[in-house]
């Protein structure tokens, strides 16, 4: 089905293999690096073969993607901040590349005091570089929908689909976050809401566009704005959403990204696996 956790990279690369052997995953999501820090030292030779012997010893993982860092602002009208980003960005899809990860998860970018409208055409003119940059590479760039907090864009499906026509690129889709997704007003906690949401998803974004998804609950209510992740059914979304995404989406890779402490990552994956049956 498909059904992962973000892993823990801590001692070293391969060390997310643990997680995904213990809870018996298929898939999983990463960060190659320091997500809060600029600096990373490439991947070694050593690392690699590393994360590919552990990942050759765990054949039921699948699929596994990244997460791209928080310091990341494409769509910044500071210059250095900006090509620092694409610097770093372009980087992030090469250790993807390396690694054989299939994606890479960004956030589109914040608009700080200037409009959406300059925000996303930063965003795409910086998209357009990193992807001729990287030209060799098959990993594929998927644009999260936000909760809209403060400058965010991306909360909009209109942003997401503006980028990607903007950008041009068959490498760039969407990794969609239930979380942040009712946060900025999709209301997927009702039958109703949910089929409506992904009705206006396929017409506007185009499902075939949807590569991975992040299964969050909200401590925000609808509407909100709030990027507050919350345990699977225990926030303002509710089981039936999870019941109704496990069902629609068996063939994406639907990772979790709640706190994990107190085991919560086994309780959340079982819950959701009882959801699914
Ligand atoms: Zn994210
Ligand atoms: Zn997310």
């Amino acid at each position: 089905m498909l059904l992962g956790v973000h892993c823990s990279v801590s001692g070293g690369l391969e060390h997310a293999f643990d997680e995904a052997r213990t809870l018996n995953l298929d898939t999983f999501q990463v960060f190659t690096r320091n997500q809060r820090q600029w600096k990373a030292k490439p991947i070694s030779e050593d690392e690699k073969k590393a994360f590919a012997t552990a990942w050759a010893n765990n054949p039921k993982v699948k699929v596994i993607f990244s997460h791209a860092s928080y310091l990341i602002n494409l769509a910044s009208a500071d210059d250095g901040l900006r090509h620092k980003s694409i610097a770093g960005f372009t980087e992030e899809v090469i250790r993807c590349h390396e690694l054989g990860l299939a994606y890479t998860v960004l956030h589109p970018g914040a608009a700080g005091e200037g409009s959406e409208e300059d925000a996303m055409n930063r965003i795409a003119d910086s998209l357009k570089k990193i992807v001729a940059e990287t030209h060799g590479s098959k990993v594929k760039i998927l644009l999260e929908n936000t909760a809209g907090q403060g400058s965010h864009v991306g909360y909009k499906f209109e942003h997401i689909r503006n980028i990607m026509d903007l950008a041009g690129s068959d490498r760039i889709g969407n990794c969609f976050d239930t979380c942040h997704a009712f946060a900025a007003g999709y209301n997927i906690a009702t039958e109703d809401g949910f089929h409506k949401t992904w009705e206006e998803y396929d017409r506007i974004i185009g499902l075939d566009n949807l590569f991975a998804i992040h299964l969050n609950d909200s401590k925000g209510d609808l509407g909100s704005r709030l990027d507050r992740h919350d345990h699977i059914g225990q926030g303002k979304i509710g089981k039936l959403a999870f019941k109704l995404m496990m069902k629609k989406f068996q063939h994406i890779p639907k990772v979790i990204e709640t706190d994990e402490e107190n085991n919560m990552d086994e309780v959340n994956i079982k819950l959701l696996r009882e959801l699914a049956a």
